[in-house]
């Protein structure tokens, strides 16, 4: 699973609706998002659920534990930023990258609701 490469998996947990990994990020610090300046001071932290690529024909869903860091620099007009672990998370999204590039290709290939029921077959709804 190289989308997991840069956290550390918590827990791995199954129920009627697929496979849950709880994950954390193992980096200590973030870039702003406005500056691109480090920071190590965290802000807050918030649960963060991402869909992710099917595991063994089950449902798979990522809950992050994201922290919200404070920018350090001064000239900067954001005053804290959300981290994002590459290769699993993007700003707003509520999947990860590999399984919205596994969606496009679904839908380049079948369009429309006969893409959606293929999707929902292969357990990414
Ligand atoms: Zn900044």
């Amino acid at each position: 699973m190289p989308q997991f490469a840069a956290v550390t998996v918590d827990s791995v947990e199954m129920d009627g609706d697929g496979v849950r990994f709880r994950i954390r990020a193992r980096a200590a610090d973030a870039a702003c998002s406005g500056c691109g300046r480090l920071s190590s001071r965290v802000h807050a932290r918030y649960q963060r659920e991402l869909s992710d690529l099917p595991v063994s024909g089950l449902r798979a869903r990522v809950i992050a534990a994201i922290r919200r860091f404070k920018c350090l620099n001064p000239q900067c007009a954001q005053s804290t930023f959300s981290e994002q672990i590459p290769g699993l998370t993007t700003p707003f999204a509520r999947r990860t990258p590999p399984l919205t590039g596994a969606l496009v290709k679904v839908a380049l290939s079948v369009a429309g609701r006969a893409g959606a029921r293929l999707a929902a077959g292969l357990a990414m709804p």
